[in-house]
This record gives structure tokens, C-alpha cells and sequence, in this order.
């Protein structure tokens, strides 16, 4: 099975990390719990209605561990190399992975150690599918954007991200569409425990 790093555990990458893990590719998140997320309330979430920033990160959290995502809470990455894959380096271990996610918020150091190109704007260019210039890393939100920094758009990237190495990965588009008549409840329970 493919699998992929994830640095960076607010809305992008967890977004990012919900869609690998349910569709086969082992989603690893890194994450400091810094995010935004903490310091907003959200009204312009669609389907979310009003919420508190820190109670959206809780059923967020929630609902990736139900899918079996791996989330290192409270781990820096201090370094990420590309040589056959990818490494993410944190102060205990070294991590592999097939793919890198980026969805550090605006901070773009890590895309910049990668050499992923930036646009004139000073912020990482990617292509409609998040994809950077260095083949298979991906980068999400606000390090993308010099503004337009939502919540509701860093979910979106990370799941275009996913969605571009879902399609790489089984050689042809891949939609994750779920019906009502085949969908098995047990996952993503959004009630707290
Ligand atoms: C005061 C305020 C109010 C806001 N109100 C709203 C609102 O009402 N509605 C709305 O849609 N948006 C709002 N936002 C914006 C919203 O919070 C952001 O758009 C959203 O959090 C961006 O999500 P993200 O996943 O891209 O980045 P973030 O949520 O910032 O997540 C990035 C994560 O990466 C982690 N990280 C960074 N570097 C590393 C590293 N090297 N290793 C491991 N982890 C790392 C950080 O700790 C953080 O947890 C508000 C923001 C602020 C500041």
C-alpha cells in the first residue's frame, strides 16, 4: 500500500488525511496544533452551521482517527527531503512516505527547504490539483494563497491533493463517492467518546 506524510494537522491536512486513509493510501499526519483553527469561531463553514474553531478541530480529529489515520499530535517536522520518495525528519525518528502533503498554514519554510518553485507572489505554486513542482509533494492552503485564507478552501485543497494521488495511484480518475445504500456508519462517527 502507498502511503503518505502529512505535515500539518488543521483542516487542509486532515482534509488531506480523511480522504488518503478512507481510500487505501496510509495517511501519516505531523501535526504542532498550532492552527488558526483555535482562534476562530466558524459561520461560513457550509453544512457546519456555527461552531467554535477548537470544537470543529475535535470532531475533525475524531473523525480521521475512525478511518484509521496515524496522527503524531505535538511533533514538529524539522526537515523534509525528496530522494526516491520522501523523508520527514523529526526530532525522534525519520519517516518514508511515497507521497508529502504540506499544510503548515502559511508557513512555507518546508516547501522552500523541498525547492518547490514560488510565483511572484512569494507563495508556492501549485497546479489545480495542489500538485508542487517537485513531483508527488503536494502544498495546501494559506502557504498557496497571499490571502483568501478559509477554512472552508484549506479543506478543499487537501482533498484535491488526496484525490490527484488517489487518481496516480490507481491509474485512472478516481472519485470517493459513497450512497446511502452501501455506506457502513461505523466510520466517521462524529460523536465525542
Ligand atoms: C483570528 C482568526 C479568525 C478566523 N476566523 C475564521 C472564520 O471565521 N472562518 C474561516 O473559514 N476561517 C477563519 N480563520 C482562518 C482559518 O483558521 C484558516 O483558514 C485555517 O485554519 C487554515 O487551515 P490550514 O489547515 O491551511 O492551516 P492551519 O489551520 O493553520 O494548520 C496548520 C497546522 O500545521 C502545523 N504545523 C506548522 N508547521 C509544522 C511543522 N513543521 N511540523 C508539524 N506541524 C506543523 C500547525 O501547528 C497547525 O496546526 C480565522 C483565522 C484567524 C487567525
Amino acid at each position: 500500500m502507498a502511503n503518505a506524510a502529512i505535515v500539518g494537522g488543521g483542516p487542509a491536512g486532515l482534509s488531506a488525511a480523511l480522504f488518503l486513509q478512507k481510500n487505501g493510501v496510509d495517511a501519516t499526519v505531523f501535526d504542532t496544533d498550532g492552527t488558526w483553527m483555535h482562534k476562530a469561531h466558524l459561520f461560513n463553514y457550509p453544512g457546519v452551521g456555527s461552531q467554535d474553531g477548537s470544537a470543529y478541530m475535535e470532531t475533525l480529529r475524531t473523525q480521521v482517527d475512525s478511518f484509521g489515520v496515524e496522527r503524531h499530535q505535538g511533533t514538529e517536522v524539522t526537515g523534509v527531503d525528496a530522494d526516491s520518495g520522501f523523508t520527514v525528519t523529526t526530532d525522534d525518528s525519520d519517516h518514508d512516505a511515497d507521497y508529502l502533503v504540506l499544510a503548515t498554514g502559511a508557513n512555507r519554510d518546508l516547501a522552500e527547504d523541498l525547492g518547490c518553485e514560488f510565483t511572484d507572489e512569494d507563495v508556492v505554486d501549485v497546479d489545480v490539483d495542489m500538485e508542487t513542482s517537485v513531483e508527488d509533494a503536494y502544498a495546501t492552503g494559506a502557504m498557496v494563497r497571499a490571502e483568501e485564507w478559509q477554512a472552508v478552501i484549506s479543506a478543499g485543497d487537501g482533498a484535491a491533493a488526496a484525490l490527484n494521488i488517489l487518481t496516480k495511484e490507481k491509474g485512472e480518475n478516481f472519485h470517493d463517492f459513497d450512497t446511502p445504500g452501501d455506506a457502513d456508519t461505523t466510520f466517521g462517527e462524529m460523536s465525542e467518546e
